[in-house]
């Protein structure tokens, strides 16, 4: 068993793009986004939800089952495989039936064990193919569970959803980005096809083809981008959703990059003075864990908390003050000395117990 590659999804191993409305609102609203769609290209998988997640009550929650044999028309009168949004085994068993194979767990589905693992159960062992989303908050040990849990029910068709995480407060994202976790998840799953949706990170269309070449600069594998008809009318996410013009538009000036197996000598060397520079940065941080147990040494004879506030509030201004001279971001410096701190305190802390 395997995970399968994009080219054994779409063929071609280009990006695998899949595009398509937020919601089914109507049969003809379905077909005529499709054929625009399929007329740009038939390797496109649409999609629509059917069933809605809406944060607050009072708001359209998607046609339901009644809108699976106008998805699968889709299938088999234009072309284009469909996929859809699933949250429980009902709904698995729903698809099934009419035929739509192609599956997606929302990213408020994907932060629940329970709701996972029944929806793994409804699919083991049947030719499948599961989308994950990542779950809203940035846990990557959540995301990874859900995909091993489709794994583990037989499923080879597996992609990741980078669909942006629970925004920080003064964010310009509807959620955020945060691309260290989807790299994260590659490092650990180099096989896994990981796919942005830059609808629901950005909640806004006029940020969308700036995130698409950010996935593409960041070795993602494809996009799924919300694409409805007529977005004014949309009933759901009619800010983010753009029309199919507009996606014809995207993915012609997309820049995908070319990873040639050879990179140019220049390349290879700064890679090289990295690599020097990398190595000189843990001698140093293992010269400055050594004087740290020394210091827990001492502070353990006089009896001196392991913390002291006050030494800590001044060490991080003063390494700020000197970031801003070199010009290294505040945010950096911050996260950056947080963690060296909290290292030597755990290791003062070891110290102490052995
Ligand atoms: C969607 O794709 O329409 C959707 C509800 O997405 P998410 O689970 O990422 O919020
Ligand atoms: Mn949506």
């Amino acid at each position: 068993m395997r995970i399968r590659s994009v080219k054994e999804w779409n063929g071609n191993g280009r990006p695998l793009i899949i595009a398509g409305p937020c919601a089914a609102e109507s049969r003809e609203q379905l077909s005529s986004t499709a054929q625009a769609i399929a007329s740009i290209d038939k390797n496109i998988i649409f999609r629509a939800g059917i069933w809605k997640p809406r944060t607050r009550p009072g708001s359209f929650q998607g046609i339901g089952g009644e809108a699976l044999p106008w998805l699968k028309e889709i299938e088999e009168k234009i072309g284009l495989r469909v996929c859809t949004e699933v949250a429980n085994r009902e709904q698995v068993e729903a698809c099934l039936a009419a035929g739509i194979t192609t599956l997606w767990v929302g990213a408020r589905t994907t932060v629940n064990p329970f709701y996972v693992e029944e929806i793994a159960q409804a699919v083991k062992g049947k030719n499948v193919r599961i989308l994950i989303k990542n779950p809203i908050h940035p846990d990557l040990n959540a995301w990874i569970g859900s995909i091993e849990r489709f794994y583990q029910a037989g499923i080879e068709y597996l992609v990741a959803i980078h669909r942006g995480f629970h925004p920080l407060p003064a964010s310009k994202y509807r959620n955020y980005p945060n691309w260290a976790i989807p790299i994260e998840l590659k490092h650990h799953y180099p096989d896994l096809p990981i796919i942005t949706d830059p609808s629901h990170i950005t909640g806004n269309r006029q940020m969308i083809e700036k995130v698409c070449q950010d996935a593409m600069d960041m070795h993602m594998d494809g996009l799924m981008i919300e694409t409805h008809i007529n977005p004014e009318l949309a009933l759901s996410d009619k800010e983010q959703q753009i029309t199919p013009a507009e996606l014809q538009q995207i993915l012609l000036h997309l820049e995908i990059h070319r990873d040639s197996t050879l990179p140019p000598q220049n390349l290879e060397n700064l890679r090289l003075e990295i690599d020097q520079i990398d190595y000189q940065l843990l001698k140093l941080l293992k010269k400055r864990m050594d004087c740290a147990k020394q210091i827990g040494k001492i502070k353990m004879d006089n009896d001196l908390a392991l913390f002291q506030p006050e030494r800590w509030n001044k060490l991080l201004a003063e390494r700020q003050l000197w970031a801003e001279e070199l010009g290294i971001r505040d945010a950096f410096t911050s996260d950056l000395f947080k963690t060296i701190h909290a290292e030597s305190i755990a290791l003062q802390k070891k110290l102490w117990r052995e």
